[in-house]
């Protein structure tokens, strides 16, 4: 039989949840702990305003094709979350809205055209006049994920697999290897 596998994870974020729920849930006899400074509800992902992809590409010098993929690859699950009923308890929903601007010819370069869930289209006139200053927009719905329930319900399904945790500032990474673990 082959010996257990332990796996740390440093960070309780979106990130950190979202490696150690896919770890402990795909790795047969796997034991994991995540070792985190704080937990929800104190981390940035709490506060991420959770729409998703409403800006055009922004990440540095990332290649916009990887850019699209992460987006199209986060849609793709987000939208198999929505499927479920869990989707309330994790937060995952679709809200509706209009995206405003002043570009000309500004919404066929926006990638998340394609990833916007459902119906999509150009506002008209009547919906434009609600909105003095701006000479364009679009109408969307899109997908919302709220990480006050999300990141809950991936610590919900973390420990559920008998996923452990530490509450613990890491100064540098030798520290993990002092940890016992039990
Ligand atoms: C105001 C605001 C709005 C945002 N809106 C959006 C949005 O609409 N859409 C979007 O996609 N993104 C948005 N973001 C960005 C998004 O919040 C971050 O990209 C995301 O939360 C990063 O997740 P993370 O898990 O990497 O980091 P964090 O959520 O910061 O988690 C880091 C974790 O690591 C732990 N940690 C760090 N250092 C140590 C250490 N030395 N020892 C122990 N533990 C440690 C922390 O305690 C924490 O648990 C927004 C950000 C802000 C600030």
């Amino acid at each position: 039989m082959m010996a257990q596998q332990r796996v740390c994870v440093i960070g309780a974020g979106v990130i950190g949840l979202s490696c150690a729920v896919n770890i402990i849930e795909t790795i047969s006899n796997v034991d994991v702990t995540i070792v985190s400074h704080l937990f929800s509800p104190n981390t940035t992902s709490d506060v991420a305003a959770a729409i998703f992809g409403l800006k055009p590409l922004v990440f540095g010098d990332t290649s916009p094709s990887l850019q699209k993929n992460w987006f199209l690859t986060t849609s793709h699950h987000m939208e198999s979350i929505l499927k479920t009923q869990e989707a309330s308890e994790a937060g995952v929903n679709v809200i509706s809205g209009y995206y405003l601007h002043n570009e000309k010819n500004n919404d066929k370069k926006l990638p998340w055209r394609d990833i916007a869930h459902g119906s999509i289209r150009s506002m008209t006139n009547s919906e434009l006049n609600l909105y003095p200053g701006y000479s364009n927009g679009l109408s969307f719905s899109m997908l919302m994920c709220e990480t006050r329930k999300y990141l809950p319900w991936l610590m919900k399904r973390y420990k559920d697999h008998g996923g452990k945790v530490i509450k613990q500032h890491i100064g540098k990474l030798i520290e993990v290897s002092l940890f016992s673990f039990k």
